[in-house]
């Protein structure tokens, strides 16, 4: 199919597609521990049957020892055509109210921007839905054999990469076509080709072997609070750039990000700027980040004029997609223990060590999804960084190490709002993906 029949028949598609999306929109599918299990298992059930009508007859929710089952199903192409595995996921992030929703995060919502609203209409519902919209294009007929993959955990502890690790021959392939990320911009495509990592640790400080009388001893004694306020500020520069000997860094040299867009997304408050040096791509995808994301100390309404003798926080660390983990955690721990001050205790206990992705961007089905994507959208294909770690990618280079990786899809991080208030998502963008996907299908096919 030439590219102007196969945009005309994908918005035939449209209406439908959309349709599916809404209702799925609709199913409170959070995995996570302590919400209901019935809405899970009900997007479960509704998923499986519109892959199955979608082409997929053999689809199937699969056993797991533990968690919500993926489902997974196959089509066999013509012989000798590449394998393609598909993959989204069906669970979401929850939506509480105290996030600050404008419209009920369970009721796909069209506002006059022309976009979907709720929860899961861009993460990651909408990556079924371009396999949806794929898979009604080509009738059900790949040209390559494919293989779907939609998983049921993956915004809370998954079980998909034990599945992968006991099913290593479902995920033998040529590509893994990842459809859980999107362009910086809308109608602007990009192709997501590396990802941070993500270590941890806790820091405890101890100055005193009590607590004691802010009154009588307040001005010598030092207090572990006021310590560990020091040691977390010594961990950036004035800048706000990360200032630990030995932390890898660098520059990134694909798509950027406008400043105006990221404060727009970040929802920063007046007055405050962004933190860090060099282009916001660089401070995302080519610098490292440190944030102290939890602290343990006495509360204020439990607060009397006391010194505290000790002071916890948990600082987390993104790392350069491409940086070893193990070793970029030790040198973090290093500078902790050694940049306290006024002599106080320091004890550092690591809690993880997650590595990031990088893809290969060299092989023949980048090149194709390259070419698919400027086609669809009429302009050139640029490259992006993504900020979330997605553990399972290396699960899945492990068990086809000669597979190549596409990861993009139709979340735009413009608009997008993803795992925060007010979730969308552009159909029109959804569009593009599913011409752009057949499109890359149809390349791969020859
Ligand atoms: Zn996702």
């Amino acid at each position: 199919m030439p590219v102007y029949e196969i945009t005309d028949k994908v918005r035939g598609l449209m209406p439908g597609v959309i349709a599916d999306l809404e209702e799925l929109i609709s199913i409170p599918s959070v995995a996570f521990p302590g919400y209901p299990a019935e809405p899970v298992e009900r997007m479960a059930q509704r998923t499986l049957e519109l892959v199955r009508e979608a082409g997929f007859a053999d689809a199937r929710l699969m056993d797991v020892p533990w968690g919500y089952p993926p489902i997974y199903g196959e089509i066999p192409g013509p012989p000798g055509s590449p394998t393609v595995v598909l993959y989204a996921h069906y669970d979401v992030q929850p939506a509480p109210e105290s996030q600050g929703w404008t419209s009920e995060p369970f009721t796909p919502t069209r506002k006059d921007d022309g976009r979907i609203y709720g929860r899961g209409a861009s993460d990651d519902k909408s990556g079924i839905a371009t396999h949806l919209g794929t898979l009604r294009a080509l009738e059900g007929n790949p040209p390559c054999t494919l293989r779907i993959i939609l998983e049921g955990m993956e915004e809370t502890e998954s079980n998909l990469e034990e599945f992968v690790e006991a099913h290593p021959d479902l995920f033998d392939c040529d590509l893994f076509l990842i459809t859980d990320m999107g362009n910086l911009e809308v109608g602007e495509p990009v192709l997501t080709t590396a990802l941070r990592g993500d270590v941890s640790c806790t820091v405890t400080v101890r100055t005193l072997e009590h607590p004691l009388h802010s009154g009588v001893f307040g001005g010598p004694a030092p207090d572990a609070m006021m310590a560990l306020a020091r040691l977390l500020s010594s961990l950036v520069d004035d800048a706000g750039d990360v200032a630990v000997e030995g932390v890898t860094g660098g520059v990134w040299d694909g798509g950027d990000v406008r400043e105006s867009d990221f404060r727009a997304s970040a929802d920063l408050l007046p007055g405050v700027s962004l933190t860090g040096t060099g282009s916001v791509g660089d401070r995302l995808w080519g610098k490292p980040s440190i944030n102290a994301i939890g602290v343990d100390i006495t509360s204020i309404d439990a607060s009397s004029n006391v010194l505290h003798p000790e002071a916890s926080a948990k600082v987390s660390m993104r790392i350069v997609p491409g940086s070893e983990p193990e070793e970029e955690l030790a040198a973090l721990v290093r500078h902790l223990e050694t940049h306290a001050p006024w002599g106080a205790q320091v004890e550092v206990t690591p809690a993880k060590a997650a590595p990031g992705f990088v893809c290969a961007t060299d092989g023949p089905a980048v090149a194709a999804a390259r070419e698919a994507m400027a086609e669809a959208f009429g302009r050139p294909v640029g490259e992006a960084g993504c900020g979330g770690s997605i553990p399972l990618l290396r699960t899945l280079q492990s068990v086809a190490p000669e597979a190549e990786f596409v990861l993009w899809g139709p979340e735009d991080v413009a608009g997008s709002r993803i795992h925060a208030s007010d979730e969308s998502v552009d159909p029109e963008e959804i569009e593009r993906m599913v011409v752009a996907q057949v499109l890359l299908l149809q390349k791969l096919g020859g």
